[in-house]
């Protein structure tokens, strides 16, 4: 079986770019690194969850189940260390919300943010904003300049946009993911259809070890409104615009949810999210 990287498989990347050989012979040779320490990456999840004695997967979705969702990060940090919990932000539309949670349970916690380079510039504000208002310690990653430089060279958003993803956003945090053991996301089951099969602990890919968690998942629309209004967070300047959700300035448009996103192709999810599906 080919390696997958994100729910990427390197081998169907390669093929989609078809004749683009110069690119094609690129990502091989920048690639095969990740692929030989893939292959050194045998630990089970079994091992990861239970290093601090910790109830199985499914156990944790039990509880998570039964408690509110500042409840349901009070548990985490009972689990794990926070140097073992990875927590990213796209500073979009909804992420005030995982944001203010992680102020109000952990404000030691770093939150790692994906600078592709091609963030509306009033992301970067909002970023800033928020970072103030909730006492955040912010951490930008971003792709390899050589990846950065290609995809703007050859506009990948355009015409390959799962390798612009890939490159840009899933690469970016592959390093990280390997020195943490949870990495806690902000997906909310009504954003999405596939969002909606999520568990709110589940392990990722078939070649990670890193367990993916996601306290918010049962939230849904309106409590998202209600607790937005309640604790006055700021809303994305563009939301005022009519953007539902935000992402790169490329791939983003106006509309309702996630409608705007990558609008014209056949494209909801960059692929960090991909794979953390129903197993357990
Ligand atoms: S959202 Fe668009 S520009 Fe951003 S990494 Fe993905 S395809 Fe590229």
């Amino acid at each position: 079986m080919g390696l997958k990287l994100g729910g990427i498989s390197i081998r169907g990347i390669i093929g989609e770019l078809g004749n683009c050989t110069c690119l094609a012979n690129f990502l091989i040779s920048n690639l095969g690194f990740l692929v030989a320490r893939k292959d050194m990456l045998n630990i089970t999840m079994t091992d990861a969850i239970l290093r601090k004695k910790t109830p199985t997967t499914e156990q944790l979705n039990e509880h998570f189940q039964q408690l509110d969702v500042e409840g349901r990060f009070r548990l985490l940090y009972e689990n794990f260390d926070t140097e073992e919990v990875l927590v990213t932000s796209s500073f979009g539309a909804d992420s005030a919300l995982l944001l203010h949670f992680i102020s109000r349970v952990n404000p030691s916690q770093k939150v790692y943010f994906i600078d592709t380079g091609f963030h509306f510039p009033s992301t970067y504000i909002y970023k800033k904003r928020l970072a103030k208002i909730l006492g955040l310690q912010v951490v930008d990653i971003g792709p390899s300049p050589d990846f950065y430089k290609m995809t703007e060279q050859m506009q990948l958003w355009k015409s390959h946009p799962d390798t612009c993803c890939f490159l840009n956003k899933v690469m970016a945090l592959e390093a990280l993911k390997s020195d943490h053991q949870v990495w806690v996301s902000g997906v909310m089951g009504h954003q999405t259809a596939h969002r909606s099969q999520l568990r709110f602990f589940a392990t990722g890919n078939s070649n990670d070890s890193i367990i993916k968690c996601c306290p918010l998942l049962d939230m849904d629309a309106e409590k998202s409104r209600q607790y937005k209004l309640e604790h006055r967070l700021p809303p994305h300047p563009l939301e005022e615009m009519g953007y539902g959700s935000i992402g790169c300035q490329h791939c983003t448009v106006e509309g309702c949810g996630r409608s705007g996103r990558w609008a014209g192709h056949d494209k909801t999810e960059c692929g960090l999210h991909l794979e953390d599906t129903i197993h357990n």
